[in-house]
């Protein structure tokens, strides 16, 4: 009998906690460093011949342990080190994996600091990347040498909402001995990039993760041997370059963790519901919920059913006027919060061209048809989002009419 593949969410709910006086929530460890009764097993630690001992927060903690257990866990990996944002998260595993020579191929639309990092700060280590148009498996192969480390992708695109074929990318990884590595921001729960082959996870806990945007953090998800390398104290990256995560930020995510599951349904549903109304009204919007959509077919074959299509959408007003007026006239009408970021309970929304991805040269989001008029937003957890709909209809057929 084949075993039932259990969600991530159910993989949550099924772990174990308490505090040291029995609480329901894990303690606090608010300690930097920790005693030992003897200096042999504190030598012993050091040299890697003795587990389960704390020494040293920026090396582990166990309010950090139990976050990082829980988001392995939901991603099906042995392990995981959390970051202090998720930048931290790309750079310490890129510089992990990576040494003077070699060379990336990435994804061309990837998140405006992720496209930085690899077009303007690895070149001084040179690293040189090559962006490519990931939904088209031979662009990949094309660029595949002898000095290539790793494919880097976002299982769903910032901002684009492209979706990644994980499954098939991850054959082309192993064929050449490469490491997939996915960012998962967008879509947790609703991707599981492991069970389809990506070796490294890595998640911007600012996001939908934590969900209250109040804090910025970062994970990366994967084997043993991966994880045990970035905490080597020798030569491990997370070790030595310190992005570490506080221990009181972690015992507060993990207290979001539990309804992230919840969280995500409701922002996928709210966001269909809108995207299938303003589809129907003519209006131009992306949403890979919608049948047209690109990669609808492939998201409906890769994804965890239950937790729906996502929350982000993408509308475009064609002009960087309109954008800027649609989110002026939705902020007005109090439908959100005209800001940068995602996952929150309130709708947010930006326009990427001038903000989060205006990192990419004008002329690279001319060909990956980022345009100055797209506004993507952030759905948020509305309770009655008829009433949603009808507000932003209006609000985009005002600034239409101008
Ligand atoms: N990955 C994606 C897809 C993002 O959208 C962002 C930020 O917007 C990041 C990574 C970076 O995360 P952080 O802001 O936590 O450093």
């Amino acid at each position: 009998m084949t075993k039932k593949k259990n969600s991530p969410a159910d993989k949550i709910q099924d772990l174990q906690y308490f505090g040291e006086f029995g609480g329901v929530n894990p303690s606090i460890a608010d300690s930097t460093t920790f005693t030992y009764l003897a200096g042999k097993t504190m030598h012993d630690v050091f040299e890697g011949n003795r587990e389960g001992c704390y020494l040293y927060s920026r090396h582990t903690n166990p309010t950090t342990s139990y976050l990082g257990q829980a988001i392995a866990e939901m991603e099906n990996t042995a392990g995981s080190v959390l970051t202090s944002s998720g930048m931290a998260a790309i750079t310490t595993t890129i510089l992990e994996l990576c040494s003077s020579g070699d060379e990336i191929i990435s994804s061309q639309t990837v998140y405006g600091g992720t496209f930085a990092f690899m077009q303007n700060y690895l070149p001084k280590f040179n690293i040189k990347t090559h962006f490519v148009n990931t939904t088209n498996l031979d662009e990949i192969k094309s660029k595949i040498n002898k000095k290539t480390k790793l494919i880097y992708c976002e299982t769903m695109s910032n901002p684009l909402l492209e979706i990644s074929d994980i499954r098939n990318i991850s054959k082309i990884a192993k064929a050449h001995k490469l490491k997939l590595v996915v960012d998962n921001t967008f879509t947790p729960m609703i991707f599981s990039p492991t069970v389809l082959g990506a070796d490294i996870v890595i998640h911007s806990l600012t996001k939908f993760i934590n969900g209250t945007s109040d804090t910025v953090g970062g994970i990366i998800c994967s084997d043993e041997e991966f994880i045990s390398n970035l905490i080597d104290v020798n030569s491990g990256s997370a070790m030595l370059l310190g992005p570490v995560m506080d221990s009181m930020r972690a015992a507060s995510i993990l207290k979001n963790l539990r309804t992230l599951h919840i969280r995500m349904k409701k922002h996928s549903e709210n966001a269909q519901y809108l995207s299938e109304k303003f589809f129907n009204d003519n209006i131009t919007v992306i949403y890979p919920g919608l049948k047209h959509h690109p990669q609808h077919s492939l998201m409906s074959q890769l994804m965890n059913k239950e937790f729906g299509y996502g929350g982000m959408l993408v509308i475009e007003m064609n002009t960087r006027e309109k954008a800027n007026q649609l989110m002026e006239e939705m902020q007005a009408n109090n439908l959100g919060y005209l800001a940068v970021s995602l996952g929150f309970y309130k709708t947010l929304f930006s326009a990427p061209s001038h903000s989060t991805s205006s990192e990419i040269p004008e002329h690279n989001r001319k060909n990956i048809g980022l345009s100055d008029g797209l506004v993507r937003i952030s759905i948020g957890l509305d309770n009655n989002i008829k009433r949603t709909y009808k507000l932003m209809k209006n609000c985009i057929d005002k600034v239409n009419s101008f």
